[in-house]
């Protein structure tokens, strides 16, 4: 079993305060794997402390943006061999089918810093602006300051990339919090880190609970939080931001709807929803659980969705040919169980799956992927999230009645929709809220877009340009000589 004593604070591998550890543990086979240090409040204070005298002393927020673009490069470059080892230790921690790992876990990590720094290079770092005076005035976007990250299990290190690459190349310093559930991945990413150099202070990892993530939140030293995981706790990090005034960036839930036109093939619309509503196992915010399908089809919809469900590979997520592996953890597991039975008892008509252990699975934190019909929009299964292998079929009569079934939901964070019609789908795509959609085709997750969600799915953008603007500080300067602005980094 790997074991790992210390905490990267500040760039550097120190002792933590406390003697407590996490045990990270097999999904599949549900035995430890490792155990780490685990952070207490007292490294907080430790890791702020770093991160804060960077921010006011050191030269890194400070640097022309072209250094701290070579060093993201250097960081990119250091990562790029790893990916198959970073895909195989994501699988082990949290169970992602391997097949999924290997692009989503461990190369689009690799991407999203590779798409950052060509970002920054041709970000306006300064911009001069006519005035209403009569008067240029110089507009610099400055570092901002101190970030705490804070993020889930799913996609572990694809969402510490979406905020520490933004994060340095803006100039600031970052302290991330993981899950307690996937440390393994970030403290190899903390090498990596280590190896391309950082000034200290810049970065600290501290593998944690809930309490660390929450003296981050309050801490006064950190002006922003970047934070991913549910609305539930969201909620509670935007309140604690709002009284301290820290400026936040929440990516929180879905409940997103794939909306499948009646001119749509049922066999793409089945190959389509295997990845937009199962990928991940299901673990995904932008899962589209909603399929809503036309009524005047709906037996050939409904059929082909069951085949597709019914022929799933379910089982060790080591194998490359594993489509459904298990969940991340045992109380997953049951809250997913628990909605299963809640869709009985509403009178959802259970098509496949329940919630019984997968056959040939012995043990592992498996859910046999579930499909539902006669689902109304009303049910719990339509409106929470479930973040397993679950899906509800919803009858529409007409494509307007579609568009209001996607859009009466707490949540607007993705979606879809498929159709032999293009135009008729951007149509659809134009009318639904939510922060992303696809037609024909999942959401591409493209770094070079902004990502988020309206409503109850969060607050802010990660990704794309607007991403980098989330963590940048806006400076307004009258009076300016007239010297060339440092308009691009490069
Ligand atoms: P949480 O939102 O509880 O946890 C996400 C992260 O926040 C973890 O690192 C967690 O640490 C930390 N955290 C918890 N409480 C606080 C706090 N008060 N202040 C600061 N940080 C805190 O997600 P769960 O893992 O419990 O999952 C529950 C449900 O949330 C899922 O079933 C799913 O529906 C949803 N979810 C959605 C995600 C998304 O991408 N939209 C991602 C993950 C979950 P710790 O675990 O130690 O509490």
């Amino acid at each position: 079993m790997n074991e790992s004593r210390r905490l990267f604070i500040g760039g550097a591998w120190e002792a933590p305060s406390g003697d407590e550890r996490l045990e990270v543990i097999s999904p599949h086979t549900e035995k430890p794997i490792a155990a780490v240090a685990a952070a207490a409040p007292a490294d907080v204070d430790r890791a702020v402390a770093a991160a804060r005298l960077a921010q006011d002393e050191g030269a890194w927020p400070r640097l022309d943006p072209a250094e701290r673009i070579e060093a993201v490069r250097r960081l990119t470059e250091l990562y790029r061999p790893r990916r198959r080892e970073i895909a195989q230790l994501i699988t082990s921690e949290m169970g992602s089918p391997i097949s999924f790992s290997k692009f989503s876990q461990a190369t689009l990590p690799m991407m999203v810093l590779d798409a950052f720094a060509d970002i920054a290079a041709s970000f306006p770092w300064e911009e001069v602006r006519p005035g209403v005076f009569g008067q240029d005035l110089l507009v610099r976007r400055e570092s901002g300051g101190v970030v705490a990250a804070i993020v889930p299990w799913n996609v572990p290190l694809y969402l510490v990339a979406g905020k520490l690459a933004p994060a340095l190349l803006a100039g600031c310093s970052i302290v991330v919090k993981p899950a307690p559930e996937t440390p393994l991945d970030s403290l190899l990413f903390a090498e990596l880190i280590e190896e391309a150099g950082l000034p200290p202070g810049i970065v600290s990892i501290l593998p944690g609970d809930g309490s660390v993530g929450e003296a981050l939140v309050n801490h006064p030293g950190v002006d922003r939080v970047s934070f991913t995981g549910s609305t539930a706790v969201g909620r509670r990090i935007a309140a604690a931001c709002g009284a301290s005034l820290k400026k936040v960036s929440l990516e929180l839930g879905g409940k997103s709807a794939a909306i499948v036109l009646d001119d749509a093939d049922p066999a793409t619309v089945a190959a389509g929803v295997k990845v937009a509503g199962l990928m991940n196992n299901g673990q995904a915010c932008v899962a589209q659980t909603r399929i809503l399908v036309p009524a005047a089809r709906h037996d050939e919809f409904l059929d082909a969705l069951a085949a597709m469900v019914e022929g799933l590979v379910v089982g060790d997520p080591e194998d490359p040919a594993t489509e459904i592996g298990p969940l991340v953890a045992r109380r997953q597991q049951d809250r997913v169980r628990s909605y299963i039975e809640d869709g009985g008892r509403e009178g959802a008509r259970l098509v496949v799956g329940g919630t019984d252990q997968p056959s040939g699975v012995g043990c592992g934190w498996y859910v046999r992927p579930t499909l539902f019909a006669d689902v109304d929009n009303r049910m719990k299964i339509a409106r929470e999230e479930i973040f397993g292998p679950v899906l509800s079929v919803i009858p529409y009569r007409d494509d307007e009645e579609a568009i209001r079934i996607a859009n009466d939901s707490d949540y607007g964070l993705s979606g879809s929709v498929w159709t032999a019609d293009g135009a008729r789908g951007l149509a659809v795509a134009r009318r639904v809220r939510s922060g992303s959609f696809g037609i024909n085709q999942p959401y591409s997750m493209d770094p070079a877009a902004p990502f988020g969600g309206v409503k109850a799915s969060g607050i802010g953008r990660e990704l794309g340009r607007e991403g980098l603007e989330a963590y940048v500080d806006y400076k307004a300067i009258s009076g300016a000589p007239r010297t060339e602005p440092a308009h691009h980094a490069d």
